[in-house]
């Protein structure tokens, strides 16, 4: 997103609670906006809650509140501690895709929420995308594999969700992302490279990623670990939160 059109969106969201207003208490939100924004800080993370849906389920908000603040700093933990201190959830009826992230900013989808209540490790996939930090032009199908893998690993919800990381069938590629390059790291992991997430983690955000870096770290291709992914796929425990 060009700089000029993200100020302008930061504005138009700061613009609600902004009104001069020496009261120790909040100014009321104007009329005419149903916006809702809360802040709070825990843990050392402050998450901004900004809820354009006046029907947004309370309930729901609190999941996502809660995941949060269980899954940001696991992530951060594990992958990158420098991440951002500050995260801020949109919830905008104007989005039409289910999730996205940019800079810090995490929107989400009202009825995508409304269909689908249990799908509240979508945050957990979203704010890894904070915590992944790559530079831009990273590749997109391990960078979404990754964000799966987190969810996977780290979610608090998949169970009841239903999420899961689907079995491998023939003609799958490393390429397809999301879920099916999940698993395939998970597999990785439990098939002789424990680190190897973290490992090609840290290599994206450092731009220092090369195809060649998959045999430094494992002494195989990319390619030599993919089919011996696809020669014993099913040789990985996998277990859902
Ligand atoms: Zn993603």
């Amino acid at each position: 997103m060009p700089g000029l059109s993200l100020s302008f969106f930061l504005s138009l969201l700061a613009a609600p609670t902004s009104p001069p207003a020496p009261a120790a208490l909040p100014a009321p939100l104007p009329q005419q906006t149903a916006a809702t924004r809360d802040s709070l800080t825990k843990k050392g993370y402050t998450l901004v809650f900004i809820s354009k849906d006046p029907d947004l389920n309370p309930t729901t908000k609190q999941r996502m509140i809660d995941a949060f603040y269980t899954v940001y700093p696991k992530e951060a933990k594990r992958f990158n501690p420098n991440t951002l201190k500050k995260v801020t959830f949109v919830v905008d009826p104007e989005y039409k895709g289910v999730a996205a992230t940019h800079n810090g900013i995490v929107r989400y989808n009202p009825t995508w929420l409304r269909e689908h209540p249990e799908d509240i490790d979508v945050v957990t996939h979203e704010v890894m995308h904070i915590v992944q930090g790559y530079p831009g032009g990273s590749l997109g199908w391990l960078t979404e594999g990754i964000a799966d893998y987190t969810r996977y690993a780290l979610g608090v919800n998949n169970q009841a969700g239903k999420w899961k990381l689907p079995d491998y069938k023939e003609g799958q590629s490393y390429t397809n992302s999301y879920r099916i390059t999940a698993r395939f790291l998970a597999w990785l992991e439990q098939n002789g490279y424990p680190k190897i997430v973290n490992e090609m983690d840290a290599a994206l955000r450092a731009h220092a990623y090369s195809p060649e870096l998959w045999q430094q770290k494992t002494g195989k291709t990319l390619d030599e670990l993919w089919t011996a992914y696809t020669a014993n796929p099913t040789a990985v425990k996998l277990a859902y939160k």
